[in-house]
């Protein structure tokens, strides 16, 4: 799966929609301190599913939404919108949208799914909110302390696996 496009609004410091094109291969993001370098790796993992506000520098999932600055009003909705090339060329949209007040809610190719069809999408294409594509701050000395079975799960991640646990988990509390 490639990831093509990302769009945002009101996500964090992207208060107006911005709209990036991801070329294939290795992607670098480049900017001066508090540019919102880590907000968009954010987006991307919020998007993905990413159900830990902690790990998005949050203390509520709502602290994802333009909190406002002296010149500007808070905004009372975030949305960020994924689209992908899965490998039969197919484009996927994924979109997550979280309101104040009223909590998230996904949309594939523009049809309401759960939290958990979105990341069943990204767990079987190897991406994922904690896939080691994704490569934020503190995340290469995570890897090298890693305990050995938190290892493990990057690297099941990574092989593409993942997704037959999250599976066999949800079949086993049937
Ligand atoms: P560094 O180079 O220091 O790692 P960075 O480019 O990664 O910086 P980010 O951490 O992505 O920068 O962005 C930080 C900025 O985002 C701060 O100015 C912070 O105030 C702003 N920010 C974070 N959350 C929100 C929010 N909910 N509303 C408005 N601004 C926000
Ligand atoms: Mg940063």
């Amino acid at each position: 799966m490639q990831i093509t496009r990302l769009r945002l609004t009101g996500f964090k410091s992207f208060v107006d929609p911005a709209d990036l094109r991801i070329e294939p291969g290795l992607t670098g993001v480049v900017g001066p301190n508090g540019c919102g370098k880590s907000n968009l790796l954010e987006a991307l993992r919020w998007a993905m599913g990413e159900s830990s506000a902690r790990s998005l520098r949050g203390a509520g999932m709502e602290d994802v939404i333009f909190a406002g600055t002296a010149t500007r009003p808070q905004r009372d909705f975030a949305e960020v919108a994924i689209y992908a090339v899965a490998g039969d060329d197919e484009e996927v949209e994924v979109v997550r949208r979280i309101e104040r007040g009223a909590g998230s809610a996904y949309r594939l190719n523009g049809r309401d799914v759960r939290a958990r069809d979105v990341a069943l999408l990204f767990a079987d294409a190897a991406t994922g909110a904690h896939s080691p594509a994704l490569v934020s701050q503190n995340r290469i000395s995570a890897v090298i302390s890693a305990k050995p079975v938190e290892r493990r799960a990057m690297l099941e991640e990574a092989a593409g696996i993942a997704g037959l646990h999250v599976r066999r988990k949800e079949a086993e509390t049937r």
